[in-house]
């Protein structure tokens, strides 16, 4: 059966001092208390390996935000899928729309990154989602199909099945917009059907698919009481250990 998660999304934010604090105060709540569903911190590059050797990964697992899309060399400044994986982390987001709109990350080169972090055992949080336009003009289950059909239908069902997926309706991000829990439920199930017309039910029904985009301790509950809402990206509420915990402890 699939996995509730429950994971956060830093951004560029904290430094590595900050952040390794951040991960402690999370960890130490995850070992204080039971939990219904898995947490993961997905954290800035420079910070995994500091964040790795203080948290227990059975209870809080670890992520990295992005990796390149090449495996090594002369790419100033990126990191590979190997490094993160050297880290620790055994997560990474992809295709947050952040990188699509500010660092022109297509389905192309979306692909090259997926195969690299499985290539290196990291498990992809891929994110998915419609801009404000595309929801009023009524194209966003269409928009999002596309984004799936381009750049997760060329894995095999086996890796296919190693990706959770993220519903993240852009215009939701950051803005305090939340969609409601009955159009993240519709574009859930849309998202599960596409994925059953490819690779069958039980894929589609192994794949967890987390709603993001300004959930809160306040409407997770709603949002995570919907049968294809697995949980959440969690972005400005995961930089607050209790908002975060709040949220979890919304399954
Ligand atoms: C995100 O960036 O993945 C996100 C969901 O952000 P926020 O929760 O701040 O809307």
């Amino acid at each position: 059966m699939r996995k509730n998660i429950v994971a956060g999304n830093w951004k560029m934010n904290t430094t590595v001092a900050e952040g390794v604090q951040l991960a402690k105060e999370v960890n130490e709540a995850l070992a204080n208390e039971a939990v219904n569903c898995d947490v993961i911190v997905c954290a800035p590059a420079t910070h995994l390996a500091s964040i790795a050797a203080v948290i227990n990964q059975d209870k809080l697992g670890l992520g990295a935000e992005n990796c390149a899309d090449h495996a090594s060399g002369a790419y100033t400044g990126e990191v590979s899928a190997a490094m993160v994986a050297s880290t620790g982390a055994t997560y990474v987001i992809l295709g947050h729309s952040e990188r699509r709109q500010y660092y022109g990350e297509n389905s192309a080169i979306l692909r090259d990154k997926l195969a690299l972090a499985l290539a290196n055992n990291l498990t992809p949080i891929f994110c998915i989602g419609e801009v404000l336009e595309e929801r009023e003009n009524g194209t966003y289950n269409e928009v999002v199909k596309t984004q799936i059909e381009e750049a997760l239908f060329n894995l095999s069902a086996e890796d296919f099945s190693k990706i959770i997926l993220a519903y993240e309706p852009v215009w939701a991000i950051g803005t305090g917009k939340t969609a409601t829990a009955d159009q993240a439920e519709d574009m859930h199930a849309h998202i599960r059907a596409t994925i059953a017309a490819k690779y069958g039910k039980e894929v589609a029904e192994n794949t967890s698919i987390l709603y993001g985009g300004s959930c809160k301790p306040s409407n997770a509950a709603e949002l995570f009481a919907k049968p294809d809402v697995d949980g959440g990206l969690i972005g400005g509420a995961s930089l607050k250990c209790a908002d975060f915990m709040g949220i979890v402890k919304a399954f």
